[in-house]
């Protein structure tokens, strides 16, 4: 049985001004205020994690350690079965100092050059960390294939070459409303809600 969360404040470990408001409006259903590393001056601890669980950990730790509250951390990215996983965690820094994702696209097409399996997942994982230390994942996935050249100017990162399964459009083409009833983020959400918050 998952921990419930019965506290009043949350810290959402993270600089993203847009993440932290969707999920304050996520949360706010359940009384739960929120404020964002960014607001509290919370620098991002190094991300050194192999997998998208320990990194979201060590952000969710970090922050709940530096503040004394529960703290929520996320960590995404896109694994692409035929190059075994990749860029996974590095989806971001595929991107370039500059988050370049139409170069990192370009990267992933020219790594399938010559392969038949085109199929790739989107992963988010929440970490969920409490000020005594204990802790809550919970990992969101959306299946489906990997089109080029790139379509639709929604969404970001890898979004335009990313057809998830069942669906004629791209998350790049899609409405965003849309994209984020199904999206890997939605489904982790999901998880954390039914575990964590409601009942
Ligand atoms: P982070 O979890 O915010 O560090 O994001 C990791 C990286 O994964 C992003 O920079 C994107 O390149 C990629 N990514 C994660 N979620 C999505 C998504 O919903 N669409 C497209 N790219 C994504």
């Amino acid at each position: 049985m998952a921990r419930k969360f019965d506290e009043k404040k949350l810290v959402i470990a993270s600089h993203n001004a847009g993440k932290v408001r969707e999920i304050g409006d996520l949360l706010a259903p359940f009384g739960v205020n929120v404020v964002s590393a960014g607001e509290l001056g919370l620098d991002d601890p190094e991300e050194t994690g192999v997998t998208f669980v320990e990194n979201a950990v060590i952000k969710a730790e970090a922050a709940a350690k530096a503040t004394g509250l529960p703290a929520l951390a996320d960590d995404s990215g896109l694994a692409v079965h035929a190059l075994n996983g990749e860029p996974g965690i590095y989806s971001a820094r595929w991107g370039g100092p500059e988050r370049d994702f139409m170069m990192a696209m370009k990267k992933v097409d020219d790594a399938l050059e010559n392969k038949q399996d085109r199929s790739a997942h989107f992963v988010a994982v929440l970490a969920l960390c409490w000020p005594d230390g204990h802790l809550e994942t919970f990992e969101g996935t959306v299946h489906g294939t990997l089109v080029w050249p790139p379509r639709g100017d929604q969404g970001f990162g890898y979004d335009p070459m990313f057809l998830a399964e069942g669906q004629k459009i791209t998350f790049g083409e899609m409405d965003p409303a849309k994209k984020h009833s199904m999206s890997h983020r939605a489904d982790a959400f999901q998880k954390l809600v039914a575990a964590c918050f409601s009942g």
